[in-house]
């Protein structure tokens, strides 16, 4: 890739992408790394794996905001919203590739009315949280920034 596109290129070009869709080549690729025994060498201890883990945030806004936004209450009483994912990857000290897993979006989740708890992480992996990018205009990731890159918080 000789150019890398700007940040607003690289928005319009990804928000439209529902990021579930992409679920089918991450299992596609670790299919073929299973074939393939390239998942072997990453065995780590005793038939397990080391999987490093990383969340990031990607959306942060004190006016948008839908059912899955996570909430910052500050002091003076205004709330920002904002979404972050947990990102994934089977690592291996010896081995110099990594083999990354879908990320997974950590969502606002309202048990009872009164009750309510985060999920998306490690423990969550059930579909439940496997749901497609809230229905509000979100700008797609580019990078390693946090919320704050969006101007809130
Ligand atoms: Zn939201």
């Amino acid at each position: 890739m000789e150019h890398v596109p700007c940040d607003t290129h690289m928005r319009e070009r990804l928000d439209p992408v529902i990021p579930e869709s992409l679920r089918p080549s991450f299992t596609s690729v670790f299919r073929q790394l299973q074939r393939g025994k390239a998942l072997e060498e990453m065995v780590f201890l005793e038939g397990h794996y080391l999987v490093a883990l990383d969340g990031t945030g990607y959306f942060s806004s004190p006016t948008i905001h839908c059912a899955s936004c996570l909430q910052k209450v500050h002091r003076n009483g205004s709330i920002t919203y904002y979404h972050q994912m947990l990102g994934a990857a089977i690592i291996h000290p010896d081995v110099r590739e990594v083999i990354p897993l879908m990320p997974e979006p950590i969502k606002f989740i309202s048990i009872k009315p009164s009750v309510a708890t985060e999920s998306g992480g490690p423990g969550s992996c059930a579909g439940h949280s496997r749901v497609p990018s809230p229905d509000h205009g979100h700008p797609a990731s580019t990078g390693g920034s946090g919320p704050s890159r969006y101007g809130s918080a």
